[in-house]
């Protein structure tokens, strides 16, 4: 019996894992200019810590959470994101201690959603994520959307635009909630279940409803920047002025409210604008969680985050018909004339490797011609030949595959010979 790979998950394969790579390398070096350090959670963790800190009202954890008994019936969880981790180890690891803040975190690994699959939607896949947690400052939240931005735009992406908003404080939060309770409450009865349940629970989510999103009250529901606070309105314009002053583009919406609970002040968005692309454009969702750090047992520690999945913005770069320079060059190709040699030429091949070069070797007992024809097919710079009789004299030849030249060098030579001809095809 053929067994198959489970719904809603990919094999990632030779071809395409280079370009994960190449991404993950390029967020890498990002983070590290930007002074965040990588923090590595565990892929389950307690599920009460998914419950309280994404929300029991959103989504992720009404729907969407792969949640099991371990062997003891404690009931875990596959991280369906990664702030709630983040926010945990803070606390655990007591970060809040430390002089310097706010403590800046990314990470990057998979998340596990149960959600019904198709173009962009998977339920095994990877985020990209940033986090600054312990200070409540608009150059944090500028930063941070700079920060997501310029992975996007480090990989060449143009399409794409930056959607901001701010949810306020508690005060506002709370005043923006009995409002919406009135205005959706004389007709609810026209809404989904789900919204049914939200009205009194969690309003804000009914703008967020993937069922009733065309109800022509959503578009008429009173908007929360009407309900801002002085201190909240005058905060939201700060973000704006840092990002106009740092020349980063955006648009407002403030119909923009994010799934998770947790959210306070400032949130966003970058989507795609690209043609191309499917039906869902979001690319990356981030905003601001003063509160979260206390919900999880640490001291008032505000904090601000965003996460990206690797599957849609490869989606948007192949939108964009964008190609990673993804080098996959071969330097060293050892051919063997006999099979008494092979010894010899797997030392080359190592040899070759150690010295830092892209090294291989035929493994089929191939005669010389089709060794000779592997090498052509994999774009080898460099032939290495051993043949017995040379070799019974310490000698081995190098052929140089772009100029057709070939010379008989003692093997004592061969490194310092590949580093030489390396070194001149890197200047001429
Ligand atoms: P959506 O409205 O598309 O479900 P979300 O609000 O659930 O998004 P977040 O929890 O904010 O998404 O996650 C941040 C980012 O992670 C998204 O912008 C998207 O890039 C990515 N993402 C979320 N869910 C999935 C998924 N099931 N498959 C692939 N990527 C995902
Ligand atoms: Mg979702």
């Amino acid at each position: 019996m053929k067994i198959h790979i489970p719904r809603g998950t990919v094999d990632i394969m030779p071809g395409e894992s280079e370009k994960w790579q190449y991404v993950e390398h390029v967020a890498q070096e990002i983070f590290k200019r930007a002074r965040y350090s990588e923090i590595r959670t565990p892929i389950f963790e307690h599920t009460e810590l998914f419950q309280k800190g994404v929300g029991d009202t959103t989504d992720i954890v009404t729907k969407e959470m792969y949640t099991f008994n371990d062997r003891k019936e404690r009931s875990m969880t596959l991280r369906p994101e990664g702030t709630a981790s983040v926010a945990r180890a803070y606390v655990e690891h007591k970060l809040f201690g430390q002089v310097n803040q706010p403590a800046k975190l990314f990470y990057c690994g998979p998340m596990f959603r149960y959600e019904r699959p198709q173009k962009g939607r998977q339920r095994q896949f990877v985020q990209i994520g940033a986090e600054a947690i312990g200070v409540q400052d608009p150059a944090v939240d500028a930063e941070m959307m700079a920060l997501a931005l310029s992975i996007y735009q480090e990989l060449g992406l143009k399409e794409i635009k930056l959607v901001i908003n701010s949810l306020g404080d508690k005060t506002s939060r709370l005043a923006h909630r009995e409002a919406l309770i009135a205005h959706f409450k004389p007709s609810i009865h026209e809404f989904c279940s789900d919204c049914q349940t939200r009205l009194e629970k969690n309003p804000l989510r009914i703008l967020d409803c993937k069922v009733d999103h065309a109800h022509p009250l959503i578009a008429t529901a009173p908007s929360i920047i009407d309900f801002l606070t002085d201190e909240s309105l005058d905060y939201y314009t700060q973000v704006k002025r840092h990002l106009d002053v740092i020349e980063v583009p955006y648009v407002e919406d403030a119909t923009m409210v994010r799934g998770l609970d947790y959210y306070n002040h400032t949130t966003f968005e970058i989507m795609s604008e690209s043609k191309g692309f499917g039906a869902i454009t979001t690319l990356c969702g981030g905003g601001r969680y003063n509160g979260l750090v206390e919900e999880l047992g640490g001291p008032a520690s505000p904090g601000v985050g965003f996460a990206m999945s690797i599957e849609r913005l490869l989606a948007a770069l192949a939108a964009e018909e964008i190609t990673l320079p993804i080098a996959n060059h071969l330097d060293v190709f050892v051919v063997g004339v006999g099979e008494a040699v092979s010894p010899i030429t797997l030392k080359l091949t190592l040899a070759a490797r150690k010295a830092g070069f892209t090294a291989e070797r035929d493994y089929l007992s191939k005669k010389v011609k089709g060794q000779f024809k592997t090498a052509d097919r994999e774009n080898a710079r460099f032939v290495v030949v051993v043949g017995e009789e040379e070799l019974a004299e310490g000698l081995i030849v190098i052929k140089d595959m772009t100029t057709g030249t070939q010379e008989k060098i003692a093997m004592s030579d061969y490194i310092a010979t590949l580093q030489k001809k390396q070194h001149e095809g890197e200047t001429n």
